[in-house]
């Protein structure tokens, strides 16, 4: 009864297909089509992101590799391109946020406070490029 039970199966798998060809309306070929192969990278895109706001309104960010120029934009979305400056001169709540011996940089125009790039502080992890 084995070899009975084996070609069993195979019919019912040609009386399957044999189905699905004989009834067009079956045929759900965009669903066979959406190959759900989802290529979406979550690679961190080099974005200077705010990292946050002191209590005075000095925006603090963090630079992308490189970055010599402030990418602020003032009300009417005008690029500053401030020169940022290693600075030293921060208050406390600099030095509570993000350490007495910060590396922070300043613009020199809108004084907006930068945070080395995050390829420079110890978090690996994403960056295997
Ligand atoms: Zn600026």
């Amino acid at each position: 009864m084995i070899p009975m039970a084996h070609s069993g199966r195979s019919d019912s798998v040609n009386s399957l297909a044999a189905l699905n060809a004989s009834r067009p309306e079956l045929l759900y070929s965009g669903f066979s089509m959406a190959n759900p192969k989802y290529a979406i990278s979550d690679k961190p895109v080099p974005v200077s992101e705010l990292v946050g706001t002191l209590s005075d309104g000095t925006k603090v960010k963090r630079r992308i590799p490189r970055m010599r120029a402030c990418n602020e934009k003032d009300a009417k979305g005008k690029l500053c391109a401030g020169h940022l400056k290693r600075w030293y001169f921060f208050g406390d709540e600099v030095k509570q946020k993000f350490g007495a011996e910060a590396e922070i940089y300043r613009c020199e125009r809108c004084k907006t406070l930068y945070l080395p790039s995050a390829e420079e502080v110890p978090r690996t992890g994403t960056l295997s490029y």
